[in-house]
């Protein structure tokens, strides 16, 4: 490793060549070998387009005035998809922008002797980050056996200084979804801000139904009155490049409390309603032009094959010595627990064979996203089969 300032350039033919040699070590996910991942291989037309517009920041929108407008219809089409046409947001970097902006935008609203956030213990820990930067303090909530959050310690946990609640639609770890429809009506009732994070079920939970898949559990979206703001993650299940996050408002009024006013800017004076300046406008016509091209059905069929995936994975690890899968899958997400050693065992010994898992306290996880296929798992299935065998 060099960390001289190189004094005089290689030729590009030269860089690439050492750049390919450098990053020789790095899992790909055209290898088969990532199952712990939430992202996965863009979509190639997702990806070129990406390219196309590269030079694009959306943080100036003045000078992009037709890029603006289809980051707007974008944020209409996934609105419609969460049943709020009249939804506004933005195109970000991620889960993590989307659930700052959630926790920044309900903390404007509020009083200020409300810093509380009531959400589930299975919280993806970007409100760690959130609690952090904005001094709030996180009421964690139990889940139950089926990895829910428990409703009724949930209602326990709202008191006077309660600033937001959240919610889990496909938590990070089991891909679980909390029992919105029983929460938003609390919501509701105590005229608090509900956030849905949807990061990684957003891209799956509308369409499995219509993948023949039962639904998920709960309704997760804007159908539901107490619902103020949903993250939902292109760059997940959304088969778009990283970085595109996308947060949706119910409205203009809720999402006005985190919004910017700029004046300088070479396009003009215009307002920004996210954490970052400059911004990827490619990640916006990516998003765009995604949805575009695969459309409802496309996205089904996306769905349909993961989720048969994780049966396929599911059925064979029933058959297996030595392992044993945590719950029954809601999403194309899978948790596995070794019975003869540790989890974390496993997890090195996984990773000494080139596999990539997530490791979570007692289990490990499977997500069993578009870049996997047939052949892949039934690679996977003979390593894990040597790997709860022996070291
Ligand atoms: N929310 C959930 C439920 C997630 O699973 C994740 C990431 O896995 C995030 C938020 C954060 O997303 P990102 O890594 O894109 O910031």
């Amino acid at each position: 490793m060099s960390k001289n300032f190189p004094a005089s350039g290689l030729s590009e033919e030269e860089v690439s060549a050492l750049l390919e040699e450098r990053l020789a070590e790095d899992l790909t996910f055209t290898s088969g070998h990532i199952l712990g991942s939430m992202c996965s291989q863009p979509h190639p037309f997702a990806a070129e387009i990406f390219r196309r517009q590269l030079e694009k920041n959306i943080g100036d929108p003045g000078l992009h005035p037709a890029l603006a407008k289809l980051e707007e219809e974008t944020i209409g089409i996934l609105g419609n998809l969460f049943s709020n046409p009249h939804a506004v947001g933005s195109i970000v970097t991620g889960g993590t922008e989307a659930n700052l902006l959630a926790m920044w935008t309900a903390k404007n609203r509020a009083p200020a002797e409300r810093r509380e956030v009531v959400l589930p213990e299975t919280a993806h820990f970007s409100f760690e980050k959130a609690a952090s930067l904005m001094d709030l303090t996180l009421i964690k909530v139990p889940t139950g056996p089926d990895n829910r959050v428990r409703v009724e310690e949930y209602k326990r946990a709202i008191g006077p200084r309660t600033m937001a609640l959240v919610a889990i639609a496909g938590t990070t770890g089991l891909g679980a979804v909390d029992p919105l429809d029983t929460l938003s009506p609390l919501a509701v009732e105590h005229n608090l801000y509900l956030h849905i994070d949807a990061a990684f079920g957003g891209f799956v939970l509308p369409f499995l139904e219509s993948a023949g898949y039962p639904p998920g559990g709960s309704a997760f979206d804007f159908s539901l009155k107490g619902v103020s703001s949903i993250t939902l993650d292109p760059h997940k299940m959304g088969r778009c490049p990283i970085p595109s996050g996308c947060i949706l408002y119910r409205n203009e009024e809720i999402s006005g409390s985190s919004t910017t006013h700029v004046s300088y800017l070479a396009g003009g004076k215009t307002r920004q309603r996210t954490i970052v300046g400059t911004r990827s406008g490619a990640a916006v016509a990516a998003v765009w032009a995604t949805l575009q091209h695969l459309g409802f059905e496309g996205f089904t069929q996306v769905v349909r094959e993961c989720m048969e995936n994780t049966f396929f994975l599911m059925n064979q690890i029933k058959l297996m010595n030595g392992v044993e899968s945590v719950v029954q899958p809601t999403m194309n997400v899978v948790g596995i627990r070794p019975t003869g050693c540790s989890p974390d065992e496993l997890a090195r010994r996984l990773r000494g064979r080139g596999y990539a898992l997530s490791l979570f306290p007692g289990f490990l996880r499977i997500t069993l996203m578009p870049h996997l296929n047939r052949e892949y798992l039934e690679s996977f299935l003979t390593v894990l089969r040597e790997g709860v065998k022996n070291g």
